[in-house]
């Protein structure tokens, strides 16, 4: 009987690792790493639960870290199947898991000249840029969405149909089984995602009914987003009001999709004359630079707002304005450019990059706003900020806040607990697996789910359990 293995994401929201057996054939639904506290992170260190050698295949759903992240270590250990994802997600995977092998050798480098000194041997990193490289080049199997692949010869897989909205290139993955005896098996796992609606990223479409088994994330299970058109109206106000008093509009930006919805955003404001084509807007963050030429490379997979202004003989990344600083130089130049400016840096959390520079050089002016569009995991300086602290420890000095802190959470990536709700009810499989979200959130949405689909199972998996396939 085919099974599913959670080793990772299983009441957690990181680490997104499913393993599917069918017989011999084996294959992972992602395989990403694990983020946040050092009990979760540690896990990347143990033992991945499957032999690599014996997979037949990865299937990844989108190219963020907490699902392709673990990738290069598979290959490092003898994995030498293929790895499916779309086009998009072929290229952002690259981009991502090569900064993610370069962070990884920073903090081996620092870890081992801290350990060296009592005398205790630093854990080698996970991989190199080297293992990245030769794991990405040979493996990687672009499946274009709708196109239906025979991946094993009982198992067909189709990224379906259009997109899950969560970000550029992310599918929702649909497998179906065909066994010796009885009828197929129909299995589809979410990946990430998103609540539709948004310009740069196609809106999810659920696909039809008669799915038995549903893999599906719960990030948002219990909580209502705020409108994302009320969202893009409070954001064009802090901009403005910010530029009028001749401020600084500081935007910690993750690289993958938040970036570019936001450089699209001011982009229309410029446009529309909003904004004088003459205010600065700083994109520093190489990562976030390279991600965007992806976009732009796959601008025909986005949403029609951005095909529109292609069509328009324009870019709907790029407005005049718009600096692209890469290297620390140009990074440190932004602060002896004169206020208004906008700059927009990594990373998304504050938990490191460059955005601690530019708040160190402006928490402490009254005419500063830092204008938060993502998520603050708690023990962040992105999280302090949200909570009103008074005072914060950038670079061991302490700062005073006299900026305006704006939360805007209606720019989330992942779908809330009505969408996710629909979603599910328009699959209504037999079984739900609930993956990718806390387990407070988890039963939340567990209870809600028993209300509108009676008739299935709803489960929540622990980390490393293994359940049954079938219905
Ligand atoms: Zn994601």
């Amino acid at each position: 009987m085919p099974t599913i293995k959670f080793l990772g994401a299983a009441q957690t929201v990181t680490g997104s690792c499913h393993l599917l057996c069918f017989g011999r054939d084996r294959f992972l639904l992602d395989c990403g790493q694990f983020q946040g506290p050092w009990h979760i992170e540690k896990r990347n260190y143990e033992p991945i639960g499957v032999y690599p050698a014996t997979l037949s295949g990865v299937i990844l759903s989108h190219g963020h870290l907490d699902h392709c992240g673990r990738i290069p270590l598979l290959a490092r250990l003898g994995f030498d199947g293929p790895v499916y994802c779309t086009p998009p997600t072929k290229d952002i995977s690259m981009l991502i898991l090569m900064d993610s092998a370069h962070l990884l050798k920073e903090e081996f480098l620092w870890k081992k000249r801290r350990l060296e000194r009592v005398g205790i041997e630093a854990k080698e990193p996970l991989y190199s840029a080297e293992d990245v490289w030769y794991c990405h080049d040979n493996f990687s199997r672009p499946v274009d969405y709708g196109e239906r692949v025979r991946i094993s010869e009982r198992l067909d897989l189709t990224f379906h149909p259009t997109d899950a909205g969560h970000v550029l290139g992310s599918s929702q993955v649909y497998l179906e089984y065909r066994p010796k005896r009885g009828r197929p098996l129909k299995i589809l796992f979410s990946g990430d995602l998103g609540d539709g609606g948004r310009p740069v990223v196609n809106d999810p479409t659920p696909p039809e009914k008669g799915v038995d088994v549903l893999i599906m994330e719960s990030t948002y299970g219990d909580r209502m987003h705020r409108s994302y058109e009320d969202s893009v109206a409070e954001f064009r106000e802090e901009v403005m009001r910010t530029i009028k008093k001749k401020g600084t509009v500081l935007i910690p930006t993750f690289a993958l999709e938040r970036a570019q919805e936001i450089l699209y955003h001011l982009g229309q404001m410029k446009r529309e004359g909003l904004l004088s084509r003459h205010i600065p807007v700083f994109l520093n963050s190489p990562l976030a630079i390279n991600i965007t030429r992806v976009f732009q490379k796959h601008c025909n997979y986005c949403d029609k707002e951005v095909i529109d202004e292609i069509r328009r003989k324009r870019s709907p990344f790029i407005f005049p304005g718009l600096q692209l600083t890469e290297t620390a130089e140009e990074s440190r130049m932004i602060h002896s450019v004169p206020s208004p400016k906008i700059v927009l840096a990594g990373s998304g959390m504050i938990t490191g990059g460059r955005i601690k520079h530019h708040l160190k050089h402006n928490l402490w002016k009254d005419n500063t706003t830092v204008i938060i569009v993502g998520y603050q995991a708690s023990n962040t300086l992105g999280r302090q900020l949200v909570n009103g602290a008074k005072t914060v420890k950038i670079f061991g000095e302490e700062i005073k806040v006299r900026a305006r802190i704006v939360t805007i959470n209606g720019f989330s990536a992942h779908a809330d607990k009505g969408h996710l709700l629909r979603y599910a009810k328009a699959v209504s499989p037999k079984k739900i697996f609930l993956v990718h979200g806390e387990p407070e959130t988890q039963r939340h949405l567990k209870r809600s789910l028993n209300g509108v689909l009676p008739r299935t199972e709803v489960v929540i998996p622990e980390f490393k359990s293994e359940h049954p396939l079938a219905p």
